[in-house]
């Protein structure tokens, strides 16, 4: 058999690709060397709860094209990410918004906020912000930044906050509203029925083969098909000839508890450097606590997620976008010039941190790209 495409790994960009490949009469196979589709948004059903075993998936958008594209293949439920910060046992709002400024000095309106974001920002005299304590400072001032930033990202990242970019922090919203709402998206929600199904939907009537490694098997698969669509790691396909791309791993604690409700929140993140782990995840509130017939749930699924610096042979998570890895990326980028048949793509191809919707949109235009050929 040749196909038109061979697409490497079936998570969120495979299946996108190769959805549309197929609905355009094109021949596709999906390879992924797990054993189960649906790459790092995977959920498992444990006690009737859609787990998200590689970390918490919230879809959010605001790309009216994606939010109709999916639709097609799930129905997304009301969820809006609030999650809440624990620091030493105070419990604050997140994002930054007037619920945690009242809980933090006391202040009710935005102006009496304001002014002592802005006395403490003036303190330190930062003009233009040169990395992520900076941005930090300037954005919520200091007592923020000490209580709810800097032991987080110091334990997410494995670096000091002024050892970071700037831009790492910049993806939160901060607010002078009584808003909890974690994004600023038109459209957010979790699939009901979980990723997986979702995935499932959009490989229906498409060939996938799992437990499967492109790489293992390379010169056979490059012989089946015209194009090759690889969202493995880049580094990995050139045998890491140039050196490896730096990634942070998480390692997942799960827990399954005999109480209906441990934390009362879906996300719960701990901010001081002092607890080992960054975030404990209560599964079953993406989806309000019930099953997909609207039961009570008696039982309840949690996950502790510990950060710690990627070596190889586990599962690369963030990249590291800082100087060093971006150059390293270029290089492999200019190799991958030369790979006429391959096309990179996805959050591993392209070492990028990627939110879901973009991942979509991108192997949207992707195939708009080279499906006309
Ligand atoms: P992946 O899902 O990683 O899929 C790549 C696939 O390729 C994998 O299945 C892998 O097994 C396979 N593969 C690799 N090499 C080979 C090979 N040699 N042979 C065969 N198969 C191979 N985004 C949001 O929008 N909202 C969120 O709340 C959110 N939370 C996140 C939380 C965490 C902890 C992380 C790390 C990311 C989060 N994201 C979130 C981002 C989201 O996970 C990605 O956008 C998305 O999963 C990327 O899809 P992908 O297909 O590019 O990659
Ligand atoms: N962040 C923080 N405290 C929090 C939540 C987030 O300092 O309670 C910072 C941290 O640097 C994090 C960044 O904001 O890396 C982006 O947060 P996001 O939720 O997008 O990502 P993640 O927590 O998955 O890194």
């Amino acid at each position: 058999m040749h196909y038109d495409y061979l697409v490497v790994g079936a998570g969120l960009f495979g299946a996108t690709f190769a959805n549309l490949a197929r609905s355009n009469g094109k021949s596709v196979l999906v390879v992924d060397k797990r054993s189960h589709v649906a790459g790092n948004i995977y959920t498992e059903r444990i006690e009737n709860i859609n787990v998200h075993i590689y970390g918490a998936h919230i879809f959010h958008t605001n790309n009216k094209a994606v939010w109709d594209y999916l639709n097609q293949f799930t129905t997304f439920n009301r969820y809006t990410n609030s999650p809440i910060a624990d620091y030493k046992g105070e419990i604050y709002s997140l994002p930054f918004n007037m619920y945690t400024f009242n809980k933090m000095w006391g202040v009710k309106t935005p102006k009496e906020a304001f002014e002592i974001i802005d006395g403490q920002r003036k303190g330190l005299g930062i003009e233009k912000p040169q990395n992520l304590e900076q941005q930090a400072i300037s954005l919520v001032g200091t007592d923020i930044y000490e209580k709810l930033i800097k032991g987080y990202t110091e334990k997410q990242w494995g670096r000091e906050c002024s050892q970071l970019p700037a831009s790492i922090i910049k993806r939160l919203p901060v607010r002078f509203t009584y808003d909890n709402n974690y994004f600023n998206a038109l459209y957010q929600g979790i699939p009901i029925g979980g990723y997986t199904q979702m995935v499932e939907n959009m490989l229906d009537g498409v060939e996938v083969k799992l437990n499967s490694d492109y790489l293992k098997n390379k010169s056979y698969y490059d012989e089946i098909a015209d194009r090759i669509i690889y969202t493995g790691p880049i580094d990995a396909y050139f045998g890491y000839k140039l050196g490896y791309l730096e990634y942070r791993t998480l390692k997942f604690e799960q827990e399954i508890l005999d109480i209906p409700n441990f934390q009362g929140n879906a996300v719960v993140n701990y901010t001081d450097s002092e607890t080992q782990f960054t975030r404990i995840i209560e599964h079953k509130w993406f989806e309000f606590g019930k099953d997909d017939d609207g039961h009570e749930l008696p039982r309840t699924v949690i996950t502790r997620e510990y950060p710690c610096e990627w070596v190889s042979g586990e599962e690369p998570y963030y990249p590291v976008n800082d100087r060093k890895n971006s150059e390293l990326y270029e290089k492999y980028v200019n190799l991958s010039r030369k790979q006429d048949k391959v096309i990179f793509g996805g959050r591993l191809g392209t070492y990028r941190y990627y939110d879901m919707d973009l991942v979509v949109s991108e192997a949207m235009s992707l195939f708009d790209c080279v499906g006309a050929i």
